[in-house]
């Protein structure tokens, strides 16, 4: 399986060393990465855990954001600028037939000695 992340990667080469060991992220980007492989992957429990323990979603949020995340049709992650706690990336995605896009400058830290979300600009 190619990974959601990255079509010329293998998934158990890119975001699956991630998804199995957060631990195993050692930057921003790949955090980004790993998030964004969540959402097509519908792995919630991996996006509580990369986020922030400030910033997590509510339980009954958490619940919406994987009815919402299985009923879209991802397309593909661009990562527009990284630096050491930022990503700028675009995100695009079919809903209801109709292509969308989030585009985002986010913020990444580390927290108990891994990285999380912390927000966005
Ligand atoms: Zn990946």
């Amino acid at each position: 399986m190619k990974c959601p992340c990255n079509p010329t990667e293998l998934y158990k080469n890119c975001c699956q060393k991630a998804h199995k060991n957060i631990y195993s992220v050692s930057s921003a980007e790949q955090l980004m990465r790993s998030r964004y492989s969540a959402f097509v992957l519908a792995d919630i429990k991996y996006l509580h855990k990369s986020h922030h323990s400030s910033t997590r979603l509510s339980k009954k949020e958490y619940k919406e954001l994987e009815k919402w995340t299985k009923s879209v049709k991802w397309i593909n992650l661009e990562i527009v600028n990284a630096s050491e706690k930022n990503v700028a990336f675009k995100a695009y995605f079919m809903e209801n037939g109709v292509i969308d896009t989030i585009i985002e400058d986010s913020n990444f830290c580390l927290e108990n000695n891994y990285w999380v979300y912390l927000n966005a600009k």
